[in-house]
């Protein structure tokens, strides 16, 4: 706050003229300096001129051996939510969080356990994306390549900020990333993929799926008892039939919970709906854990009936697991 007094006395104006902008900041959240209605227009423009408003920054950043670099980034109000730098050789993926904890209650995710606290603002989502940028070309001497929605929260239960985010990422006068190196992750909210289908998003969509029996899926992700999977079907053809965009379908597999030949045909069934590919996760342990992996013969089961089936796999491998960045870890732990 004392060089905010600084400048605006250097400026021939008030020191308490920083107080009044350090609570606009820090007390009130703005985000722009346009805001600041008890400042007058000339020394809004003055502040304009020579500053950023940055509101959230990179509190502690730790850096895996594989090169993934997990942020824990303070808000204005001193909440904390993670982002992630993923490099490999060809991208340098940015896995961005839309809120901080998360509402829903999937029984394997470390995130679950911290509650929903709030949703950020486009601006946040936007920010975390600029930071990473800025570490990827930092410590990996190239610009960031891809985003993926896949850190803290269900971005569909922020839908409208984390669009505008996306807006702002896309549109040449923000970011100008392309739509299709973007990938919304979502726990499958019917409703809101066929709104998404109709506003005509061009980013990608994944779905965490995890199990295509709906007792199985209603276990370890409890609030799909609301959103059964026939729903969620119709909502994935529907998505097709309007963006011609095939999803991909998230999917761990678990020790006693899905590795049964029953479960590998209701996926291979779940398939046929709509042209989608299967994305194997590994497994990453939150601590308490009930679940494990299950064994390598049981993956590579579903790789060959999927791919007997013309189902596209891949394997994704988790990263950044020894500093808990990998799917599913990011629960604040810095913080505990
Ligand atoms: N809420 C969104 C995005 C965040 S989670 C969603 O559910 O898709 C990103 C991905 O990590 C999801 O596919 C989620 O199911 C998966 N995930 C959660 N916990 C995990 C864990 N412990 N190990 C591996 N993947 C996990």
């Amino acid at each position: 706050m004392t060089a905010l007094s600084d400048f605006f006395i250097a400026q021939g104006d008030q020191s308490f003229r920083g107080k009044q902008v350090y609570e606009w900041l820090w007390k009130k959240g703005a985000h722009r300096f346009e805001d600041m209605t008890n400042l007058s227009k000339d020394t809004r423009a003055l502040l304009e001129e020579h500053f950023v408003i940055n509101h959230i920054h990179v509190d502690a950043m730790q850096k895996s051996k594989d090169g993934t670099i997990k942020n824990a980034i303070k808000l204005h109000d001193g909440l904390i939510v993670e982002s992630v730098l993923i490099p490999t050789s060809k991208r340098t993926t940015a896995c961005v969080s839309s809120q901080v904890g998360c509402s829903l209650n999937c029984t394997f995710c470390a995130t679950a356990k911290l509650k929903r606290m709030r949703n950020l603002q486009a601006d946040e989502i936007v920010d975390q994306v600029v930071a990473i940028d800025r570490q990827s070309r930092l410590y990996h001497q190239k610009p960031l390549t891809n985003i993926v929605f896949m850190g803290m929260g269900e971005p569909l239960m922020n839908y409208p900020q984390v669009l505008a985010a996306i807006d702002k990422i896309t549109s040449p006068e923000g970011l100008g990333m392309s739509p299709r190196r973007i990938t919304l992750s979502t726990s499958g909210i019917p409703k809101m993929i066929k709104k998404m289908a109709d506003e005509g998003v061009k980013f990608k969509l994944a779905v965490s799926l995890h199990s295509a029996v709906e007792e199985t899926r209603k276990k370890i992700m409890p609030f799909t008892e609301h959103f059964p999977l026939t729903d969620l079907r119709e909502a994935l053809e529907y998505w097709y039939a309007k963006t011609k965009s095939r999803m991909t379908y998230e999917y761990v597999v678990w020790k006693g919970v899905n590795d049964q030949q029953a479960d590998i045909d209701a996926l291979v069934e779940f398939c046929r709906f709509a042209p989608s590919k299967v994305n194997l996760i590994e497994y990453n342990a939150i601590g308490d854990d009930a679940f494990r992996q299950a064994a390598p013969e049981v993956i590579e089961r579903y790789i060959q009936v999927l791919e007997r089936h013309g189902i596209t796999v891949t394997v994704r491998r988790s990263r950044g697991k020894d500093i808990d960045a990998a799917c599913g870890q990011l629960a604040n732990k810095s913080q505990a």
